[in-house]
Formats: C-alpha cells, sequence, structure tokens
C-alpha cells in the first residue's frame, strides 16, 4: 500500500511542474488565449482549407474541365458541367463546378490530382454558415475565394 502510493504521488510532479511552468509563463508576459474572431491562431504550413480555383495572367480560369479532381474525390463531393471552350489553347472549360464543403474531408487528392495546378485548398477555414447550400461553393465563389 505504501509503495503504491509513493509511486501514485511521484507521478503527479511532472504535472504540478507543468502547472506551474505554465503559470510562472502566463504571470511573466506569455499568454495562451487569442481575441477570436479578431484574432486567428497561425495554422501550420500545409494546413488544408477551403478551396480556390486559380485564374491565368489572362483572369481566365486555369480548370480545362478535365473532371480529374471530381473523379479523385473520395467524398465525392466536386461536381463539375464541361462545356466546349471559347479560346483555342483548351477543348473544354467548366459551366459548372460545384464543392459541397459539408461533405470533403480536406484530403487535398483534388489538389494532387489536378494536371493544371488549377484547385488549391487555401488556408480559409471559417466553416460558420445559417443554411447548408451556403457551404455548396459554385465557379464563381471558388474562383475568388481569396483571403
Ligand atoms: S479535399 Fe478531398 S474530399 Fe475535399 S474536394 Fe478535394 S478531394 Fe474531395
Ligand atoms: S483536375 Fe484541375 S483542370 Fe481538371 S477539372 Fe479539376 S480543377 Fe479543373
Amino acid at each position: 500500500m505504501k509503495k503504491f502510493l509513493t509511486c501514485t504521488y511521484l507521478n503527479l510532479i511532472p504535472g504540478f511542474i507543468l502547472t506551474f511552468r505554465r503559470m510562472v509563463m502566463t504571470i511573466f508576459g506569455g499568454h495562451f488565449t487569442i481575441q477570436y474572431p479578431e484574432e486567428h491562431y497561425p495554422f501550420r504550413q500545409g494546413f488544408r482549407g477551403e478551396h480556390r480555383l486559380k485564374q491565368d495572367e489572362l483572369g481566365r480560369p486555369k480548370c480545362v474541365a478535365c473532371l480529374m479532381c471530381q473523379t479523385a474525390c473520395p467524398a465525392n463531393c466536386i461536381t463539375i458541367v464541361a462545356t466546349e471552350s471559347p479560346w483555342p489553347d483548351r477543348e473544354k472549360v467548366p459551366q459548372s463546378f460545384q464543392i459541397d464543403l459539408l461533405r470533403c474531408i480536406y484530403c487535398g487528392m483534388c489538389e494532387e490530382a489536378c494536371p493544371c495546378d488549377a484547385i488549391e485548398l487555401t488556408p480559409k477555414h471559417m466553416q460558420a454558415a445559417y443554411f447548408r447550400e451556403d457551404k455548396v461553393y459554385d465557379l464563381t465563389r471558388l474562383l475568388h475565394n481569396t483571403e
């Protein structure tokens, strides 16, 4: 019994040290809270948030409606309708491009599968919305989904 109690109390010591260290850091300038939503916690490099469709130097969508991202998506949340391109340098363009962000698992497979570097996952992460439809992003929204 005595041995058990000794072991139990010894195990508490690292916890006390950690708590004491945090207390000292807080008192002498360090703080662990941020004023959300005015302030945001800085995410690590490579964080995968909301999608953005990129545009080329002429302001056209870089997407050529090849459907590779739609095929690669494990959550089946990308829906693309292709149409004939008005420009001679590509065969197709997306007539509509939808991503259901409520089904998305932010795996990044769409970004990896794209042969044109046309889609990327940005650090944007504000997921709150009043209606489900607000989280289904269309072509226009995806093209202008910047910070
Ligand atoms: S991040 Fe993954 S789940 Fe989300 S749209 Fe891209 S491929 Fe689909
Ligand atoms: S893989 Fe790229 S080019 Fe192909 S449809 Fe998706 S975003 Fe467009």
